[in-house]
């Protein structure tokens, strides 16, 4: 019978406090052993020379097949793994938004039945969208007997499922009993939706009306006030998505008074800016999503939050349409459903703007794809390679290069916001509970 070893030759592997040059032994599921010269009869051997070995890519945020009234968002969880995987991230975090009046814990299971055809680790954030005089009880369930340690709360979208300040509270505070986490998404409801429709009754129907309506104070507005209540609460918080220099100034403020306050980011605020609104619909539609691109100041903002250690993680909120369903908004930006796909690029991207122009270091990258992710959401076995820890890894070649296009994505739209960026770095073997998923430009799976 065939071993299921697997002996990683010459690595430099790189975690996040430092870089050992080193061979793996992966045995069954499971980081057997890291040393010199290792051999193991039988074993499958990959040379990794002249590469880096880092752990799986964990994406904090993506919407595989999101129901939304543009219909199912163009990625399920077959599709998305495979570009996920592609792109060497092996751990996704999706999300529960259960019905008004269902149960959290049978939306949870509901939800996770519809995961089960992924390729790669999914877990979820749980969205509590109502207080009810059993939601206390469920988020209790949830955390103690199915392991969830995280809830997504939403301050705009409070027409459908956004929430008001006291139900905030609520969540806030029973989620710091429970000794989970409240991921948040921050804008200020009232505002945005007063400027969509004002802008819509002039006659302003453009995507380019989806940022003007959506400034950047009515981010930095919300993340101030979700900061009072962390402190006021004393409890931990995570703002999703962040997007604003505002925004950004308001955490980096309240980590230094001692408030437990965590930041992600997007590929997306990394990259580009608020210019590519101007331009005719098919492609403004495509950069349509909430909180939008925002200005020159703000990108370096953020580049500069990854730097300092403002901003823990990377997250793509993967949220894919087909161009048939962002045309639903063709006369009517409030129409246009929001979201883009980039699940597959999140580690190309940051290692080129990232590690190639010398803004991180090959540590900050493991720390901002995998390592605090898998720290902040408690995800055990994930985002370090050490003896015992779950054989999900990355042979990450450092100087291949390719121009990202619609015509050779995973990703099932049909339209790419990368589109046309040439890329260094690119994730050539992917190891999955010790199987190997992609190797030499092919998907096993
Ligand atoms: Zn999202």
């Amino acid at each position: 019978m065939k071993t299921s070893q697997i002996i990683i030759k010459n690595a430099l592997i790189v975690n996040y406090n430092e870089e050992t040059h080193a061979d793996i032994l992966i045995t069954g599921n499971k980081i057997a052993l890291i040393d010199r010269n290792i051999s193991a009869p039988g074993a499958y051997v990959i040379d990794a020379g002249g590469k880096y070995v880092i752990p799986g890519g964990i994406d904090t945020h993506v919407h595989f097949a999101l129901p939304t009234f543009a219909g199912l968002t163009a990625d399920d969880f077959l599709t998305g793994s495979h570009a996920a995987i592609w792109g060497g991230t092996t751990s996704v975090i999706d999300f529960v938004t259960p019905l008004h009046g269902q149960s959290l814990v049978q939306a949870y299971l509901q939800r996770q039945a519809e995961a089960s055809g992924a390729l790669v680790n999914v877990f979820f954030h749980v969205s509590p969208i109502e207080w009810t005089e059993n939601t206390a009880q469920q988020m209790s369930q949830l955390v103690k007997d199915y392991g969830v340690t995280s809830f997504k709360v939403y301050m705009a979208y409070k027409n459908s499922i956004g929430i008001d300040d006291k139900t905030l509270i609520k969540v806030l505070e029973t989620a710091g009993r429970l000794g989970a986490l409240t991921i948040v998404h921050c804008e200020n409801d009232e505002i945005i939706e007063y400027l969509r429709d004002k802008y819509y009754s002039q006659g302003k129907t453009l995507p380019l009306y989806h940022p003007l309506s959506r400034p950047d104070e009515a981010e930095a507005e919300a993340i101030g006030r979700l900061s009072l209540y962390a402190k006021s609460l004393d409890v931990p918080v995570y703002a999703v998505h962040v997007s604003t220099e505002k925004g950004i100034n308001i955490i980096r403020q309240r980590q230094a008074e001692g408030v437990q306050f965590f930041a992600e980011t997007c590929p997306q605020y990394l990259t580009f800016t608020d210019e590519v609104y101007d331009a005719p619909f098919v492609e403004a539609a495509k950069y349509v999503m909430s909180p939008p691109l925002r200005k020159e100041h703000d990108r370096d903002a953020l580049w500069e939050a990854l730097g300092d250690g403002t901003v823990s993680t990377i997250g793509t909120d993967h949220c894919s349409f087909t161009n048939d369903q962002k045309a639903m908004g063709k006369d009517d930006f409030r129409h246009i459903p929001n979201g883009a796909g980039g699940v597959e690029h999140r580690l190309e991207i940051l290692f080129t703007l990232g590690v190639a122009s010398r803004k991180l270091t090959m540590q900050q990258f493991v720390q901002l794809t995998s390592y605090n992710a898998a720290q902040i959401f408690r995800l055990k076995g994930k985002g370090m390679i050490a003896q015992g820890y779950d054989a999900d890894l990355v042979i990450w070649d450092p100087e291949q290069k390719h121009t990202i296009s619609v015509e050779n994505h995973k990703m099932n739209a049909d339209n790419n916001i990368y589109e046309g960026i040439e890329v260094v770095g690119q994730a050539e073997t992917v190891i999955i509970g010790g199987k190997v998923v992609k190797d030499q430009g092919q998907l096993f799976v």
